[in-house]
């Protein structure tokens, strides 16, 4: 029988009243208190005139608000549009217009970018949160939500009008909602912004049915006996995809706790393992890198880490192996896209896993290869781009049927990922398709060469994009972080390149940086690299 998400919740505080929702800063949250709070701001918006469907934005870093908000919108019957609080103006004003939502909820340091938007778009409603609410944050995790010269982190803002104090709200309302009329197969809960590496943000329609589906096959592969007694390390952006289902709705569905922090900061990082204990940590792998690459990771004790879930980008298999030996536990690759809610393959964690693989379908997923040659399903071991079928797909793309079209293909999802399938039914990524680089006529798949570098002593990160070339159309150039202390030349790097890659393959340009750009989740943006050399020849 279909059930609407926030039904977890309920069962959650019916099953595990007492137990701990979220850690915060050192606060705590029970999941009684998170359900009544939930509850308390869905009566709210339905009294400040939320009608089923509508569209509330949450522009919160992870925080217990962003929690509450998340199903306090859907107890009211609204539709969750996660938005990123980095996003300014130009961003922000794009997807309050393209979801045109009428509510939003967000900290009190984003006021002022936030009201000019009432000018703007369709907004209402301001939902504000106070840093000080729960508990302040300290000041090496507030930046980036305040500028550096910013002297003063408390904003006063009145109650007053269509500004809201999310404070009083708690304080005020009663926790009694009049529940929406549900249809789980059809509804959205939630809008869910694409990455944006490749172009414009895309606003994924994700039913209730969707997630708790990806939910639960993530759920199908967390240990029974473990109900209710996990904790969860919470670095990944709630507002992102892949936080949304492996880290709120798994938690949730399974009653674990959740350990929050609101930026990556290594450092706060270890201390908090060393601390609090988390036995699972879903990562990207800019994320393990950087803890890897903290002077000190010796010094901490992170032995309560069981397993660790790698998603996003592809995880150099370097850091796999020692990222296990640092901790004593597993690190898994999976994958997923938005359109997924998120999750479609993974590597087992009790069976056998394949390096360099993202693992086999999930429970209840098709997944097959689209043959560029025959237009049919592949060969094994042939390239092809990655299709995907089953319950977590989204219905579509908001307002955009040209896309879903283009996406959504007789019940099959185009991932825009080439890659293939070996005689095990093992997966594995080779690059994106709008990623590859045709260099003098040559396809060449930026993946192959990152794992090289990434393999070189000095090296601790690398993005390679194809970039314009006069002669060759594009020509493959390699941006690399050094390792702390180190010094390299690109004839070094060339060098070794040349060992190891054919020649085509091998780039033309390095290019050292202190540090290369990213999205949310610490995907390195590509995309960003390429428009910088674009806009050198404009
Ligand atoms: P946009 O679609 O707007 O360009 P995006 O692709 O970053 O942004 P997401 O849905 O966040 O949006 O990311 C999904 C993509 O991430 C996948 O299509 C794939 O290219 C990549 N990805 C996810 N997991 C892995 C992995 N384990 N290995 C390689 N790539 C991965």
């Amino acid at each position: 029988e279909e059930k609407p998400l926030y039904d977890y919740l309920q069962q959650a505080a019916a099953e595990f009243p007492t137990n701990t929702a979220i850690h915060f800063l050192g606060k705590t949250l029970s999941y009684t208190e998170l359900y009544d709070q939930s509850l308390k701001l869905a009566n709210y918006l339905q009294s400040l005139g939320l009608q089923k469907d509508d569209r509330v934005s949450i522009m919160l870093p992870n925080c217990p608000q962003a929690v509450i908000a998340y199903y306090g919108v859907l107890l009211a019957g609204g539709i969750v549009v996660q938005t990123n609080p980095l996003y300014m103006e130009r961003e922000l004003e794009y997807q309050l217009k393209d979801s045109q939502s009428t509510f939003i909820v967000t900290l009190d340091l984003l006021y002022p970018r936030v009201s000019k938007m009432k000018a703007l778009t369709n907004l209402k409603h301001i939902i504000i949160t106070g840093i000080k609410d729960y508990l302040p944050f300290p000041k090496n995790l507030l930046y980036p939500f305040v500028q550096k010269k910013q002297k003063k982190l408390v904003v006063k803002i009145e109650h007053q009008g269509d500004t809201h104090l999310f404070k009083k709200i708690i304080e005020l309302s009663e926790p009694i909602v009049d529940l929406p009329e549900s249809n789980p197969a059809e509804d959205i809960a939630l809008l869910q912004y694409t990455g944006g590496t490749t172009g414009f943000p895309k606003g994924a329609m994700l039913t209730h049915k969707n997630i708790i589906a990806n939910t639960k096959m993530c759920s199908s592969w967390m240990y029974k006996s473990r109900r209710g007694k996990e904790s969860m390390l919470g670095i990944v952006p709630l507002f992102h995809v892949y936080g949304m289902t492996t880290l709120l709705n798994l938690s949730v569905m399974q009653g674990y706790k959740m350990i929050l922090l609101p930026k990556f900061d290594a450092t706060e990082t270890l201390k908090t393992i060393q601390k609090l204990k988390p036995t699972l940590f879903p990562g990207a792998p800019t994320i393990y890198i950087a803890l890897l690459n903290h002077p000190d990771i010796k010094k901490y004790d992170l032995s309560s880490i069981d397993c660790c879930i790698s998603g996003s980008a592809p995880l150099p298999l370097d850091v796999q192996e020692r990222f296990e030996e640092v901790t004593g536990g597993l690190l898994i690759e999976g994958y997923g896209l938005t359109e997924a809610s998120p999750v479609t393959h993974a590597n087992f964690f009790w069976d056998k896993r394949k390096a360099g693989s993202i693992g086999v379908p999930w429970p209840n997923t098709d997944s097959a290869i689209l043959s560029y040659e025959s237009g049919g399903i592949a060969e094994v071991n042939e390239l092809g781009e990655i299709i995907v079928r089953g319950p977590q797909v989204m219905k579509g793309y908001w307002n955009k049927k040209e896309e879903t079209e283009a996406t959504l293909k007789d019940d099959w999802l185009l991932t825009g990922d080439v890659g293939y399938m070996d005689e095990e039914g093992y997966f594995y990524i080779v690059d994106r398709k709008k990623d590859v680089i045709i260099a003098g006529g040559f396809n060449v798949y930026p993946r192959e060469i990152e794992e090289v570098l990434y393999e070189h002593e000095k090296v601790q990160e690398v993005v390679v994009a194809g970039v314009p070339d006069p002669y060759r159309g594009e020509t493959v150039k390699a941006y690399i972080v050094l390792k702390n202390n180190e010094n390299a030349t690109p004839e070094e790097f060339n060098e070794y390149a040349r060992k190891h890659l054919a020649t085509y393959k091998v780039p033309h340009i390095y290019e050292f940086r202190e540090e290369l750009p990213k999205t949310a989740v610490g995907k390195i943006l590509r995309r960003v690299l390429i428009e910088e050399e674009h806009a050198k020849y404009k």
